[in-house]
């Protein structure tokens, strides 16, 4: 089974899939904390994710390379973030999960959350990047017939009762 969440930050994406994650048996995988583990020691990468901008996507698309394409199962958060790279890379997914939430919503989240990148220049450049780049995939895999919409609004356990519908 290979699904992707999809949706803006704070949406709850990350514990959610975690949630799927082991109750499917099957890995939950970031590109967002694996690019926050490599900025420990790269620099460059930290300094893009600190502004909130998006990796290049030949990072990003051999990162997916080198980690993804050979596993048979994962709930996968973070990948692809532009039609560029869902194109350079068919991962097949068996359902994308919208989650879908208020901005108000999102902007009270992430200030709650206080990661490093949760300044809010960054949390801006991130939401607007999102609905340039990222929000054009829901068409995408619309078309495909793979995409589910839930309202990320609710408390943890009632979305994750949701996704499990669509599952
Ligand atoms: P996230 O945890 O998904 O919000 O990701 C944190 C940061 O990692 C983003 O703001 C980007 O800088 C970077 N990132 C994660 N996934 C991707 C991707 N697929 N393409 C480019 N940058 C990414």
């Amino acid at each position: 089974m290979k699904i992707l969440l999809i949706g803006p930050q704070g949406s709850g994406k990350s514990t959610q899939g975690k949630l799927l994650a082991e109750y499917l048996k099957i890995p939950y995988i970031s590109t967002g904390d694996i690019f926050r583990q490599i900025a420990q020691t790269d620099a460059r990468i930290k300094q893009i994710l600190d502004a909130g901008e998006l990796v290049d996507d030949e990072t990003t698309i051999k990162l997916i390379n080198d980690r993804l394409t050979q596993a048979d199962g994962f709930i996968l958060d973070g990948f692809p973030r532009n039609l560029e790279q869902a194109e350079a890379i068919n991962l097949n997914f068996d359902k994308v999960i919208y989650l879908n939430i208020p901005d108000e919503v999102v902007l009270k989240r992430l200030l709650k959350r206080g990661r490093t990148d949760d300044t809010e220049g960054s949390i801006k450049t991130r939401l607007d990047l999102y609905r340039a780049k990222t929000q054009p995939l829901l068409d995408y895999y619309k078309e495909q017939g793979v995409l589910v919409e839930v309202s990320g609004e609710a408390d943890v356990r009632s979305v994750q009762d949701e996704i499990k519908k669509f599952i």
